[in-house]
């Protein structure tokens, strides 16, 4: 198998994981668990395809509180995030407020094709009652 194929096989094996995943994982952590099912990935290759499916577009990506990259096979369109701390237990969310908030900042200081990027962090349900 030459390199190039084995890629492609790795790299639809991670894309397979986060697809039926519904929380924000790091590289490290999406590695372990493919170890675990007996997928032989290298942490590199991980981190090189979770890498070329975030510039393809295929999955979101944020920074931890403690600014580690931790990644989603998320729905298209804008969208925010609700993630906790603890269990990385996941929630997209909406915030029309926040679009409309940002959209009257931006066009008040005459910036045009404004983004943003809002992810809340915090204890989920289960874990703040522990
Ligand atoms: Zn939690
Ligand atoms: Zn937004």
């Amino acid at each position: 198998m030459t390199s190039t194929r084995r890629n492609t096989w790795q790299r639809a094996a991670v894309r397979e994981f986060l697809a039926a995943n519904d929380d924000f994982l790091t590289a490290q952590q999406v590695h372990a668990q493919l170890r675990q099912v007996g997928d032989k990935v290298g942490l590199a290759t991980v981190y090189r395809a979770l890498q070329s499916m975030v510039e393809a577009g295929e999955l979101d990506m944020v920074r931890t509180p403690d600014g580690e990259a931790a990644y989603r096979s998320c729905t298209p369109g804008h969208h925010h995030h609700l993630v906790c701390r603890s269990c990385s237990h996941t929630v997209e969310i909406e915030a029309d407020a926040v679009e409309e908030w940002a959209h009257s900042v931006a066009d008040k200081y005459g910036f045009t094709d404004a983004g943003h990027e809002l992810e809340i962090f915090g204890l989920c349900a289960e874990c703040s009652q522990r």
